[in-house]
């Protein structure tokens, strides 16, 4: 059989929709660092209004449908970091903040997993963080949910439990860069497009998982997310 591609392309990750029966395809998956002053200070850093930073991971780092996570290889320090997700429906370039919102489908809780020994050693040396942060399986992520469905959520807490003890409580309400602020700056710097996801930053309470552990990151309004790490 003909076919345009010398290899098999691979198929594009996607999640689940709330109410849907089709997916949200996966396009790129942008990362604030350090937008919660709580996180920022326990990470040793001054929180305060620099412009937020972006670091990314690939579309295929996405675990989604309560799958697993397989514990990531040549680390002995995995860190959980529970994060909402935007869901970005409709692309563009210098996008203002007020209209930024009008360029999002919806929001999903997700976990920014983070090799915390290997993002420290290339803090270190001043390296790129891929082999921190844009491992495979490093982004669990749970369904969608359509704005039409769950307005835009501007407070509201965020959680993650493990093994049924909270790790980290955060409220939305206290983003140093607030969602609108957030697509408005990441749009000055690369043309926003449909499908990709923008993990908005973690509260305070990052900590090491291990086998076993069950994770479930909740945040008001949204379905929550459940992976277990194997
Ligand atoms: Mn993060």
């Amino acid at each position: 059989m003909s076919s345009l591609y010398v290899i098999e392309p691979p198929l594009i990750p996607s999640l689940p929709v709330i109410g849907d029966s089709r997916r949200f395809a996966v396009n790129r998956i942008f990362c604030v660092g350090r937008n919660y002053a709580d996180h920022a200070r326990e990470m040793g850093h001054d929180p305060d209004r620099e412009p937020p930073f972006f670091f990314m991971k690939p579309a295929n780092s996405i675990v989604s449908d309560g799958r697993d996570m397989a514990y990531p290889s040549l680390s002995n320090d995995v860190h959980h970091e529970v994060e909402m997700v935007v869901a970005i429906g409709q692309g563009g370039a210098n996008i203002l903040a007020d209209k930024a919102l009008d360029y999002v489908y919806g929001y999903g809780v997700g976990l920014d997993m983070t090799r915390r020994d290997l993002q420290g050693e290339a803090k270190k040396m001043g390296r790129p963080w891929d082999t921190g942060k844009a491992f495979d399986q490093s982004a669990p992520c749970a369904a969608i949910t359509p704005a039409t469905q769950c307005g835009h959520p501007t407070q509201g807490s965020i959680k993650l439990v493990v093994n049924g003890e909270v790790r980290q409580e955060g409220n939305l309400n206290q983003l140093i860069w607030n969602i609108p602020d957030t697509i408005a700056y990441l749009s000055t710097l690369f043309t926003l497009e449909p499908g990709d996801l923008i993990f908005s930053g973690t509260p305070a309470g990052v900590g090491p998982v291990k086998k076993g552990d069950v994770l479930e990151g909740s945040i008001d309004g949204l379905v929550s997310l459940k992976t277990e790490i194997i």
